[in-house]
């Protein structure tokens, strides 16, 4: 059952803001993740502040630079069809495609994607974990198969959202609006790992709204794509994937951002595989070194091992598969 909560639509940003600065107010953009969050006591709220009504937060426009620029507030359906984005922004397309249900696609927008709250089932259970507050994380020692291989650290979640990997790749950066004023962050920089905060996911303050997302002018020599590995095809959450951007000079590797889903609690950049494949051609030789520079410093818990071969696979065979695309 739902907590009781006040619920206020704001009709403009400011209003927003001041119903934000309340203690314990919450922002609802599609509702998908935090209605779920609340039902589950996974936290609190005493008022839900609902950003539908800010139409500045819809839809997709081209910025003056030649870039996109996506209102927090466009649905992942949208996202994932966009022509422009198909085109010049295919990792960003493909992830939104692979994101949950379509039910759940046509409500939940981009930001609440990039929000969204671990999955971890300690977190989302009735557990009092580290991460609630709490002083031990359960996963540690427990039921940890589809935790994280890289950068645990007290806390072993792994990021759930599929479009921020791809977001890190493109070099996107968040607008966010709070009672400070504005401010902007790259994506890469948005989300914060448990060494840094383990009780907080992203830079945001509690008053502050992720207004857009911004994404820079698209090379013609951008090749990107998305690749996840899941239980089953029906929804389901990354075990492991990778969003790849690689600039392409002929058949040389001009420039590469590749970034892992699924299995580090923030989207992982891995600057051993750009390294390892920048100022080359890739073939099989090339992606299977790449992959073994994947899986370095990665570390299996009790039950996760099975991650590491899977990861390496996933590299492996989508550093292939985009020199074909
Ligand atoms: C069954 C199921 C399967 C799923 N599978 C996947 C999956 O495979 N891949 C994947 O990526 N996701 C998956 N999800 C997560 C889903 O994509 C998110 O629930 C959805 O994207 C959240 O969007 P929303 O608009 O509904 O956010 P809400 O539920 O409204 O908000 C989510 C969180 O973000 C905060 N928030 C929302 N908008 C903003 C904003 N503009 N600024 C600041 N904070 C904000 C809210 O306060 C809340 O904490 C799944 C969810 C479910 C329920």
């Amino acid at each position: 059952m739902l907590p009781n909560f006040t619920y206020v639509r704001a009709r403009s940003e400011k209003e927003a803001i001041k119903h934000l600065a309340s203690e314990g107010a919450r922002i609802h953009a599609g509702g998908t993740d935090l209605l779920g969050c609340l039902r589950d006591r996974v936290f609190n709220a005493k008022k839900i502040v609902s950003i539908s009504k800010l139409d500045f937060l819809h839809g997709i426009r081209k910025t003056a630079e030649g870039g996109l620029r996506i209102g927090a507030l466009t649905t992942i359906t949208e996202v994932a069809q966009n022509p422009i984005i198909r085109n010049r922004y295919n990792v960003l397309s493909q992830a939104a495609s692979e994101v949950a249900s379509p039910q759940l696609r046509n409500q939940g927008t981009i930001g609440g994607n990039i929000c969204q709250k671990p999955r971890c089932w300690y977190y989302r259970g009735e557990f009092h974990c580290l991460r609630k507050g709490g002083d031990q994380c359960f996963a540690a020692e427990g039921e940890n198969q589809f935790h994280c291989i890289f950068g645990g650290d007290m806390c072993y979640i792994v990021h759930p959202s599929d479009t921020s990997p791809a977001l890190v790749a493109l070099g996107a950066s968040v607008r966010i609006t709070g009672k400070r004023g504005n401010r902007t962050v790259l994506m890469e920089h948005f989300h914060v790992p448990p060494d840094k905060d383990v009780q907080k996911e992203t830079v945001l303050e509690p008053d502050e709204i992720v207004t857009e997302i911004i994404l820079p002018v698209a090379s013609p020599a951008l090749k990107s794509s998305y690749r996840k590995v899941r239980a089953r095809r029906s929804w389901d959450f990354a075990l492991a994937g990778v969003a790849l951007a690689i600039e392409f000079d002929g058949t040389t590797v001009a420039k590469a951002k590749v970034v892992f889903s699924g299995v580090a609690p923030v989207p992982w950049r891995s600057k051993e595989v750009e390294k390892s494949i920048t100022g080359k051609t890739i073939d099989a030789n090339l992606a299977a070194k790449a992959a073994e520079e994947a899986i370095k410093g990665a570390e299996a818990m009790g039950k996760n091992a099975y991650k590491i071969p899977l990861l390496r696979g996933v590299i492996e065979e989508e550093l292939i598969a985009i020199t074909k695309l």
